[in-house]
Parts: C-alpha cells; structure tokens; sequence
C-alpha cells in the first residue's frame, strides 16, 4: 500500500497543510506589506524628522503605529489562509472519513435490529484504511446473515424432526382410543420406539448444541487403541448378527497407544461402525483397518453397503443432512451423528473424511487421530 494513502499520513498532512499555508501566506504578506511598503513609509517618515528633528516623539509614534498596521495586516491574511484552509481539509475529512464512518455507525444499529441484509458501499477515496474498515464490515454482516439463515434452518429442521416421531405416537394414541388398535403388547412396543426415537433425538440435539457451543471437556491421555476396538466390536455383534454383516479388522502397523480421550473416541467409532451396519445391506461386508503415518492413528470404516452420491460428500458431516431424507428417517438416524463425530475428531487434533465412488459403490469413513508421543 502507497504510504500516502494510509489514514495516518492523511491526518497528518491534513493538519500540515494549515500550517504550511498559514506560514506561506504570512511570508508572502510580510514581504509585501513590511518590506515593500515599510521602507516608503520609513524613508518619509525619517526625511521629515531630519527636516525637523524637533519632532521626534511625534514620528516615534507614528513609526510605532505604521509598524503595528503592518504586522497586524500579515498576521491577518495568514490567519484567513489559515482557516480556508482548515476549512478545506476539514471538508475533505468529513466527506472521507466522518461520512462513511456514520454510514457504518447507523448500518451496525439497523442490524443490531435484526435486518441482516444491510451493506455499506465501500468508499473509493477515503484510503485503504476505510476501504478495509467497510470491506470487514460488509463481510461480517455477510457471516452474520448466513449465520441466521442457518439459525431459521436449525429451527426448521429441529422441528421437523421432532414432528415425525410426534405424528407417530399421536397416530397410535388416536388408533388406541377410536378402538382402531388393539391395546397390545406390540402396540405399546411400537409406541415406545417411537418415543425412544423422540429422545435419542432430544439427546442428540443437545449433545450437538453443547459440542458445538464448546461446552464439552476432553480428557486427553494416552491408551491403547485395540481393547477399544474390541468393545465396540463386541457392541455392534448382535446387529452384525441381524443382518448378516461380515466383519473384518486388520491392524496393519501392530498396536496403536492414542493420545485422545478414549470415551469420545469409542463415541465415534461407534458412529462409523453403526452406519456402515446401517447403510449395508444383509450379508454385506465392513472393513476396520487400522495403521499409522507419521504422528497419526488412521482408522478407516469401509463397507460394500449403499454407497455415497458424490455430489452429497461434501454436505455429510452438516447438521440434519441425510442422503436419502426417507429412509434414513425410517431406520431412525437424524443426520447429527456425524457432524458431532467431525467436531469431537477435530476438538481431539484429529480429523474425518467420507469417500465413495458412489451409489451402490460402498462408503469409506477415515477417522484419524494424534498417536501419543
Ligand atoms: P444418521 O443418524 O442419519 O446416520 P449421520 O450424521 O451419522 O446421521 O450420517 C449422515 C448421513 O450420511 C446418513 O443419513 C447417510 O445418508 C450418510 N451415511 C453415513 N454413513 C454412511 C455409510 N456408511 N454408507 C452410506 N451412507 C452413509
């Protein structure tokens, strides 16, 4: 950046300006109206005391008088220069400076009352500071904008969620009382999935608000990564069973020791290793390798199952994002699993990614982890 476009050396000069044209004019003026027209009148004045030297007090005087109208005269044009000059400059600054920084001021109020679509016009010749200024200004108001079109969407797709297993009970509760549904053990049974349907999603929700919000503690120590593996192994055996899942781990560099907090690692493995279970189809197969590379664990859960859509990758770890919207929802996922997942990867130093060729091509989920030192 040129340095005179900065604000400081604006200011500055603004101010030296006044300075510069107030000394200018007050030479210039002193030349005109001490030297020039001082000699005359001094040399008129000298030649009448010489004639009449008697009269010395009275030329004294007006020497005295003559001396004071000049430098009176100077110091007066240099003060107007002066201030059509301050004037000037203070013009300049009003239009660059107090101007766009009102337009600011009153913009921030009118989005402090909530009207996020307000943008300020970025000044052309105010300086690179005010152009930066308006410029961070405008993309703030921007991130503020999508964060609450993210907010209203949240809404929306909390309540969304939270109706289908709703419309569900009442469909039952309805059944039950019109004598439609017998009140069976398997009525009541239906009744209750759809109830522990609502609160795994009330759980989900509320672990999703304080992960995100930050409001989670980590208990970062080294373990050893096999035993955890081997529990949630045990864990998901009996849906392995269900549905006729074929199960494969390989440990490809002998026994890993993490540095992570071990619960929260469990957490979302078992996130990945359900989804693959869920999104197999029956007599399908899951792949749990692990290894290492450099200062990093890597884990990855592979499947033949359903695959992924490559233009849905990049939206999988988002808030309430499902492939396939129905079916996810009838096998009972809300689409926060893995988006809780990628913040406890990230909060622990690691990282996921999601790849698949795509539908009915099998999905990879890699999971990767700080190794302890
Ligand atoms: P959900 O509870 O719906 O499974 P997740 O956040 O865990 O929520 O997953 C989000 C979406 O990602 C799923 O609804 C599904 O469409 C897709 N997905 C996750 N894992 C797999 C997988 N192994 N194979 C295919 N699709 C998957």
């Amino acid at each position: 950046m040129r340095w005179y476009k900065r604000l400081r050396w604006r200011l500055i000069g603004s101010q030296f300006l006044v300075a510069v044209v107030g000394v200018t004019v007050m030479i210039i003026a002193t030349q005109m109206i001490i030297i020039n027209p001082a000699p005359r009148i001094i040399r008129a004045q000298l030649s009448q005391l010489l004639e009449n030297p008697a009269q010395i007090a009275q030329t004294e005087a007006l020497l005295l008088l003559d001396f004071r109208n000049a430098v009176f005269a100077s110091v007066a044009f240099a003060a107007i220069a002066a201030v059509i000059a301050g004037v000037g400059s203070s013009i300049i600054i009003w239009r660059t400076l107090i101007l766009p920084l009102r337009t600011v001021a009153q913009r921030s109020q009118r989005i402090a009352d909530g009207r996020y679509g307000e943008r300020v016009d970025v000044p052309t010749n105010s300086g690179e500071a005010m152009i930066k200024l308006v410029t961070s200004f405008n993309q703030m108001t921007e991130s503020l904008e999508q964060i609450e079109q993210q907010r209203v969407a949240l809404l929306g797709n909390i309540s969304h969620e939270l109706r289908t297993p709703l419309t569900g009970l009442n469909g039952y509760v309805e059944g039950l009382s019109d004598g439609l549904f017998e009140p069976s053990e398997e009525t009541f049974a239906w009744m209750m999935e759809e109830i522990q349907r609502l609160s795994r999603l009330v759980d989900d929700i509320h672990s999703l608000s304080r992960i995100e919000a930050g409001q989670f503690s980590l208990d970062l120590r080294p373990f050893a990564l096999q035993p955890i593996i081997n529990r949630i192994v045990t864990q998901i055996s009996p849906q392995l069973k269900e549905k006729k899942v074929s199960l494969n781990t390989q440990s490809e560099n002998g026994p890993i020791t993490l540095s992570a907090d071990k619960d929260r690692t469990a957490q979302i493995l078992i996130n990945l290793m359900s989804n693959a279970v869920r999104y197999t189809p029956e007599n399908g197969n899951i792949w749990l390798t692990v290894k290492t590379k450099a200062n990093q664990a890597i884990i990855i859960v592979k499947d033949d199952g359903i695959g992924i859509p490559t233009d849905a990758l990049p939206y999988l770890f988002e808030r309430f994002y499902r492939v396939d919207q129905s079916r996810a929802r009838a096998t009972g996922g809300s689409g926060i699993g893995l988006t809780i997942s990628r913040h406890l990867a990230w909060a622990m130093g690691g990282n996921i990614t999601a790849h698949s060729d795509g539908s009915n091509k099998g999905s990879a989920f890699v999971l990767t982890l700080p190794l302890s030192q």
